[in-house]
C-alpha cells in the first residue's frame, strides 16, 4: 500500500477515534478541534493534488523495474491545427504513443481520433468536458463525464478505453471509485513539460524531458492546447526530444506495452 494511502487510513482513523472519544466524555478545546480539522483537510487536499502518491487510488506513474523504452502521452486533443504535426513527428521516428483525448473535442472531429488509432497509437480518455474543477465533483457527475467520454471514443475508433488521466492530474476518492466501477487504470507521469501553459517554450520543455527520458519513463506532453489559441510547445520540442531518446537507444512504445 502507498505511504500517502496507509497516511490517510490511519488519520481518518485517528480523526474518528477522537471524535468518539470526545462524545464519550467532553468536547477538545476549540483550538484543538479546528487545528484537527484543518490538518485532516490539508491532507486530503494534497492527496487530490498529488495524485502520483496514490492516496486514494493506484495511479500509474512509472513502467516499473521491467519496463524498456519510454512512453510519450499527449493530453488534451484531438485538434486539427496541432495533432496531425504530431502525428507526422511520431511517424518520422517511427514511435509509437498515447493520447489521452477529451471527449467533446472527439466528438468535434471523431476523423482525428480514428487517424490516432489507425496510426498505431494508443487512445485512452481524458475526460469529457475536461472541467478543471472535476476533482471537486460528485461520484455521479465524475461518472457521467467519464461514461459520455468512453462513448465518445468507442464511436469514433470501435474500441473502449481503458487508460484514464483526470483532467489537471488531481484524483479525487470519487474519481478513484468510478474510475474503479468503469475500469479504468488511472495514469499519471513520471515526469511533464508543463507545455499545457502558453508561456512555456521549446528551450524549457527539453531542459525538463530530456535528461529523464529513461526506462519506464511516462512523459505528460500535449498535442493540442485545453481551449486551443496556441501551439503547446512539446509540439514543437517533439523532433528533438525524439532524437534525444533515440540517442539513448530509447524505444518510445505505447502504454499498454507494459500493461
Ligand atoms: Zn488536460
Amino acid at each position: 500500500m502507498p505511504i500517502a494511502r496507509a497516511l490517510f487510513y490511519f488519520a481518518t482513523s485517528l480523526s474518528l477515534v477522537g471524535v468518539g472519544y470526545s462524545l464519550a466524555t467532553e468536547p477538545p478545546p476549540l483550538a484543538v478541534a479546528v487545528a484537527a480539522l484543518v490538518a485532516y483537510v490539508a491532507l486530503v487536499t494534497g492527496g487530490v493534488l498529488f495524485s502520483g502518491f496514490g492516496m486514494f487510488a493506484d495511479v500509474l506513474t512509472h513502467g516499473g523495474s521491467g519496463a524498456r523504452g519510454v512512453a510519450l502521452t499527449f493530453d488534451d486533443g484531438p485538434d486539427p491545427s496541432t495533432t496531425p504535426r504530431v502525428l507526422d513527428a511520431l511517424d518520422a521516428a517511427n514511435a509509437k504513443a498515447t493520447f489521452f483525448l477529451i471527449g467533446r473535442k472527439v466528438d468535434a472531429h471523431p476523423e482525428l481520433a480514428a487517424s490516432i488509432r489507425a496510426r498505431g497509437h494508443l487512445v485512452a480518455v481524458h475526460g469529457y468536458e475536461h472541467e478543471r474543477l472535476f476533482s471537486l465533483r460528485s461520484p455521479g457527475h465524475v461518472r457521467r463525464d467519464l461514461e459520455r467520454a468512453i462513448l465518445a471514443i468507442e464511436r469514433a475508433i470501435g474500441v473502449r478505453p481503458r487508460l484514464f488521466r483526470a483532467p489537471i492530474g488531481h484524483v479525487s476518492p470519487a474519481m478513484a471509485r468510478v474510475a474503479d466501477a468503469l475500469d479504468l487504470t488511472i495514469v499519471g507521469w513520471s515526469v511533464r513539460a508543463r507545455d499545457g501553459l502558453a508561456g512555456t517554450t521549446v528551450d524549457a520543455v527539453v531542459r525538463r524531458i530530456a535528461p529523464s527520458l529513461e526506462d519506464g519513463a511516462i512523459v505528460l506532453l500535449h498535442d493540442a492546447a485545453e481551449r486551443g489559441g496556441f501551439t503547446p510547445a512539446g509540439v514543437l520540442a517533439l523532433p528533438e526530444l525524439l532524437a534525444a531518446a533515440a540517442l539513448k537507444q530509447l524505444p518510445c512504445v505505447r502504454l499498454d506495452d507494459w500493461a
